[in-house]
This record gives C-alpha cells, structure tokens and sequence, in this order.
C-alpha cells in the first residue's frame, strides 16, 4: 500500500507545487458572483463547485483514478491544486466519502497544503485515508483544515462559517458490497439558497426519513443516475426530498449523452450538465 502512494506522488509532478511556488503568483483580484446569485460549475461525475459571494465550495471534485467515470483533466486537476483561477480561494472543500470516483487522498492533501484559507468537511473513513498519506509525508497533515463529522449513521452534524451553513447527513452507501460505507449528503446554505448533494446514498427510508429534508423547502436536489432511474429513488424523492430542481450527477460515462434522456421522462425539467466546467447560474 506504501509504495501505491509513492508512485501516485511521484507519478504527478503538479504534486510536487510548494507553497513557495504558490505564493510567487501574482495576486490577481477575484471575479466573485455577487451574492445571492448561487453559480454551478460542473467538474466531472458527481463533481461541482458552488461560489457566491467570496464563497467557493467544491464538493466531489479532486480525483483522477474513477475508472469507468467522468474523471476531471489533469489540467482541471492541476489548477483546483495550485488554486488557479477558476479555483482561486476555494474556501470549503466537502467529500461525501473516500471512493476514487469522489476523493483522491494524495490530490486532497496536496490541495489542503497549498491552499491554506480552505476547510475540508468530510468523515472519519474519508479522513483514515488521508491519513495514509501523512504517514508517508507528515509534511502533508494539516489537522486544522479538516473537519470529520462525528455523527453516528443517520446522523447530522452543522457546520457554520461564515455565509455558509453545512448540514453534513450520514447515511449509507448505496449496493451490498458497499454497505459499511459512510456517504455524507449535504444540505449547504449558500447565496440565500439551499443545496442538497446526495453523494452515494441509498434511496431507502432509513437513509433520508429522519432529516425532515421535506420541509427545508430544497431549492435544487443533486441526485445521482440510479437514484432517479429506479422507481424506490423516484418515492424518496417525491416523499422526502421535494426539491424545487434537480442536478442529475454521477452518469456513466458513455451514457451521458445517451440516456439520462430516460430520465426526462419522468423529470422534464431536470437539469444535466453535458460538459466538463459548464457553468450554470441559479
Ligand atoms: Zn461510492
């Protein structure tokens, strides 16, 4: 296992940034959206940035082995690490759980180093990976940059900075060979609207009826492919969910501009995002 992490860190010299490297970058100033206006950037999978104001979460988004997954471009990669527009100042990054579709440990870390202002959110399976890497590089572990949900499965937990509001939900990982992993939903309060991603959830009861999600008045739902193909997902939704829009995310790759058709059967409106770093606003 050592040795895999090795060759991840020397395999991707943008690893090897310093924080010297990044601050010899001119400061530039940031276009920040105004307030209140939430924009939407797609990165890949179940990967998406939220900005308002001087806010910039991303969630999902720095990962690079996800096999037969929409997977970011090393060069999408490269700049989310060095803190390149459109990355400059991410101030939260949030990881519903440790999958390489989702997180990659030795990206995150790099990413935390070189981007001091910013505060992962994540659990205690995502965080035991991280630490993997910081017995490989003590150097790496930045124990004031990482906030670990503590709550028990079907739990919640807030987390308040700022204009931010984070609802970290526990819940489990949706398929039987995944039944022990944790997937954090998140219901995150940004530019006076609310957002609701899913990560891998389950679409059963025991995952979403103990959050009153109903009567949060959700203004878009990010909801992963099978969640919304398979009719049980479809009575979660509608019953405990109640968005005003829903994001389709985590679409397999060859199928993405195929068959969420299928979905716009049963949603018309639902809103899917066909490239990598489109931006829609809201
Ligand atoms: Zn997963």
């Amino acid at each position: 296992m050592k040795s895999y992490f090795l060759i991840l860190l020397l395999s991707f010299p943008f690893l090897q940034l310093s924080a010297q490297d990044m601050q010899r970058e001119e400061a530039r100033p940031l276009a920040s959206p105004p307030a209140g206006r939430l924009d939407v950037t797609y990165i890949a999978n179940s990967g998406f940035m939220l900005s308002s104001g001087t806010t910039h979460v991303l969630i999902d988004a720095l990962y690079f082995d996800a096999d037969i997954w929409e997977t970011p471009s090393r060069k999408i990669l490269k700049d989310i690490i060095k803190g390149a527009p459109p990355f400059k100042n991410i101030s939260h990054m949030l990881v519903s759980h440790y999958h390489a579709d989702h997180f990659d440990a030795p990206l995150v870390s790099r990413f935390l180093v070189n981007n001091p202002q910013s505060m992962l959110i994540t659990n205690q399976q995502t965080d035991s990976v991280l630490q993997r890497v910081y017995k490989m590089d003590q150097q790496l572990n930045r124990p004031d940059q990482i906030k670990i949900t503590s709550a028990p499965m079907f739990g919640s937990e807030i987390y308040e900075s700022g204009q931010l509001k984070v609802t970290s939900l526990v819940q489990r990982h949706m398929g039987k060979e995944d039944y022990n992993v944790e997937s954090l939903g998140f219901l995150i309060e940004i530019g006076g609207k609310k957002i609701l991603h899913i990560g891998d959830a389950d679409y059963t009861d025991e995952n979403f009826a103990g959050f009153n999600l109903q009567n949060e008045h959700i203004d878009i739902a990010f909801v992963h492919y099978w969640f919304l193909l398979d009719c049980e997902g479809r009575r979660i939704l509608e019953t405990y969910i109640k968005p005003d829009k829903i994001v389709l995310m985590h679409v397999p790759f060859d199928e993405l501009r195929r068959n969420y058709q299928r979905i716009k059967e049963y949603y018309p409106d639902v809103v899917v995002f066909l490239n990598h770093m489109e931006k829609k606003i809201f």
